[in-house]
């Protein structure tokens, strides 16, 4: 058996259950080391990863790498020495010509791009031409047409990937500008340390001289207010002498909870817009030039019938295809159309779209308070403790993040999401009360 194979198929129906934090914190440097009488080994970089997985994703482990060989009866981790480790950081690297490459390996640290992402592999389609058009206006015109750019949309659509595209190509052009490409998360936590150590002077100015100021994912601004009051003078200071400003969020402007009007009507002053998911036509496109080095084992009505079937965002379609990837590089052949159904049938259990205010609603309900107190700011006995769980079971049950969570829970801070969540865990250890509701709660969820 090639263990690197079957740990590669594994790992893609990994990464399509897992969030990507998930992921890449428990199973970045992990590899299959041996394999006897049905029981998998697999290297781990150090204990803490081997408790981690031991404890919370073993069952999970187990089931995926039976649902791709039923041979296999157990599963175990042991940690592997540093030189091992080398070995499996390469093959993640080879792995990425046999599969879709893992994500965040590539990142230059002075300008935070990726060089993966461009538009040489960016497919435009009617879900996102006026962004992209709207992108290559903005290349060629630097700090003077659409300024600042802001491209919206839902998880998933290529928003990161397009502004990446635009910094790699400002690169190319114009190897003398200054770019810069960070997240909103990382800006904060720049900000942060900057002013813990006394050197927010340096901060300013560092920020102050960039070219081209690329800044994702800006929605986590909700409750940062000193982080909101930087920006603002960094994007006064830039928008002045011209430089490029382009932003990133899942949601328009104006839906960003507590972002502040003067921000507002800053952005509109340039160009806003969305991009929406994939119709077939692209998704088809967007399947094909993604398997193209496999075209003679996919057959077209295998592409047409993904193209159908997976309706979700271009991560879940990417998903996917590393799937049949996978099953063609362990079999060795063309993916017939009945053994692609069978793949997609048992893969992809649909992560469900996952409604928060659904799931405040059911927790309110069983707790018997009105859902309403939970987006607001009262701290009412009643209402503190399923405010907590419901910020447990998000996390817990649905993976979403802190920020997202705190977000949407009426604009908390990620702080007090986290707090509340740690708090709900330990007490669930010693308080069989609360273990029990926690437990009902979850099946009336499911
Ligand atoms: P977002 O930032 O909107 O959440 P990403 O940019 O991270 O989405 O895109 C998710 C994945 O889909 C990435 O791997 C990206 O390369 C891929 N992708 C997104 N849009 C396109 C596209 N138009 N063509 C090809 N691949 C895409
Ligand atoms: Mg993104």
């Amino acid at each position: 058996m090639d263990y690197q194979q079957l740990w590669n198929s594994a790992l893609s129906q990994v990464e399509l259950e897992l969030s990507r934090v998930n992921f890449n914190t428990w199973f970045k440097n992990t590899r299959i080391v041996d394999y006897k009488d049905g029981e998998v080994i697999i290297g781990v970089p150090n204990e803490f990863v081997k408790d981690w997985l031991t404890q919370k994703y073993h069952k999970f482990i187990l089931r995926i790498l039976r649902s791709i060989h039923e041979s296999v009866r157990s599963v175990s981790f042991s940690v592997v020495k540093p030189e091992s480790l080398q070995k499996k950081a390469q093959s993640i690297q080879i792995s990425g010509n046999n599969t879709l490459p893992l994500n965040d390996l590539y990142v230059n640290k002075d300008d935070g791009l990726n060089p993966r992402y461009n538009f040489d592999n960016f497919v435009v389609g009617s879900f996102n031409d006026i962004a992209f058009a709207t992108s290559q206006a903005v290349i060629n015109n630097l700090g003077v047409l659409y300024n600042p750019f802001f491209v919206y949309g839902n998880t998933g659509l290529g928003k990161t990937h397009m502004m990446q595209a635009i910094g790699n190509t400002i690169k190319k052009n114009h190897p003398e500008k200054k770019i810069f490409f960070t997240s909103l998360e990382k800006f904060y936590m720049d900000l942060v340390n900057s002013t813990n150590l006394n050197k927010i002077n340096s901060f300013k100015e560092k920020y102050r001289k960039y070219d081209v100021f690329i800044l994702d994912d800006i929605q986590f601004i909700t409750g940062k207010e000193k982080t909101q009051d930087e920006l603002f003078h960094l994007f006064n200071s830039l928008y002045e002498t011209n430089k490029q400003i382009i932003f990133s969020s899942d949601r328009h402007p104006n839906f960003i909870t507590g972002l502040e009007d003067r921000l507002k009507s800053r952005f509109s002053q340039g160009m806003i817009v969305d991009v929406s998911l994939p119709d077939f036509e692209s998704r088809f496109a967007i399947i094909k030039t993604k398997t193209t080095e496999f075209k003679d084992k996919i057959p077209q009505e295998v592409l047409e019938y993904v193209a159908e079937t997976v309706h979700g965002n271009i991560r879940e379609l990417e998903g996917v295809m590393n799937l049949l990837i996978n099953y063609i590089n362990i079999k060795k052949q063309a993916i017939s159309l009945n053994d692609a159904k069978v793949l997609l049938k048992n893969s992809i259990r649909s992560r469900k779209n996952v409604s928060v205010p659904e799931i405040v609603k059911v927790i309110c309900d069983y707790y018997n308070i009105s859902d309403s107190f939970i987006y607001n700011k009262t701290r009412r006995k009643d209402v503190v403790k399923p405010r907590q769980i419901i910020m447990y079971i998000l996390r817990e049950v649905f993976d979403i993040s802190y920020p997202v969570i705190g977000e949407r829970l009426g604009g908390r801070d990620h702080t007090t999401v986290i707090h509340s969540y740690e708090k709900i865990k330990t007490n669930i250890k010693t308080n069989p009360e609360l273990n029990k509701e926690i437990e009902d709660i979850k099946n009336l969820i499911n």
